[in-house]
């Protein structure tokens, strides 16, 4: 795809505002989006894919995780970081595809992190697939909030968020952060959520940890 820029209309003088040059520039875009499937492509655009073998200690069942080839790909994001990471005020895309699956009763889901500066907040918007986002606040309070095509969630910079997909389907969001929110997985690593997304009764239900 290309874009048009018009370069600056130059005046000869004030009074007769006669155009003396205008010029157009076609720049391409440096990414382009595949929206419904999560495609992103472009010389900036990186991607990482986490595998069942890279989310050891998620998931509630650990003999289930044991038992499960850990090649399996449960998330792949692509995202462009079109300024430094770290870049004070700068702002990053990306966009998450998450496999339908369960580890035990557990459904797939993302790591989860707080955002490393607590006052950096984020968009997700859901393309296609059916989730949950799984949020917290302070002393793990917990809650989730469904994720379906068109769904747009804000989620506050002092909020832990992990998506769960619930479907049969990949679950395809898309993202929009800041360049300096950073990561904290530390935090989850060592206490976890205060809930998890596990079926019952052939349904999702979050169950809450005592
Ligand atoms: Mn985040």
């Amino acid at each position: 795809m290309l874009f048009g820029t018009i370069a600056p209309v130059m005046e000869s003088s004030p009074e007769s505002r006669t155009i003396e040059a205008v010029s157009t520039v076609l720049i391409a875009a440096p990414v382009n989006l595949n929206w419904s499937q999560g495609g992103m492509t472009g010389g900036a655009v990186r991607e990482s894919v986490k595998r069942l073998g890279d989310l050891k200690g998620i998931f509630r069942d650990e003999d289930a995780w044991g038992a499960m080839d850990p090649n399996t790909e449960v998330y792949r994001v692509r995202w462009w970081p079109a300024v430094p990471h770290g870049e004070e005020g700068g702002l990053f895309w990306g966009v998450t595809v998450l496999q339908p699956g369960k580890v035990g009763r557990e459904y797939f889901m993302t790591h989860g992190h707080f955002h490393a500066d607590r006052t950096r907040a984020e968009y997700y918007a859901t393309a296609a697939g059916r989730g949950i986002l799984v949020r917290m606040g302070t002393e793990w309070r917990t809650w989730g909030e469904n994720m379906s095509p068109n769904t747009l969630h804000y989620i506050r910079g002092e909020h832990a968020h992990r998506v769960v997909n619930v479907g049969d389907d990949p679950l395809i969001f898309w993202a929009c952060w800041g360049s300096d929110a950073g990561y904290d997985y530390e935090t989850i690593r060592q206490n976890g959520f205060g809930a998890s997304v596990m079926e019952r009764d052939g349904a999702p239900a979050i169950v809450a940890h005592e």
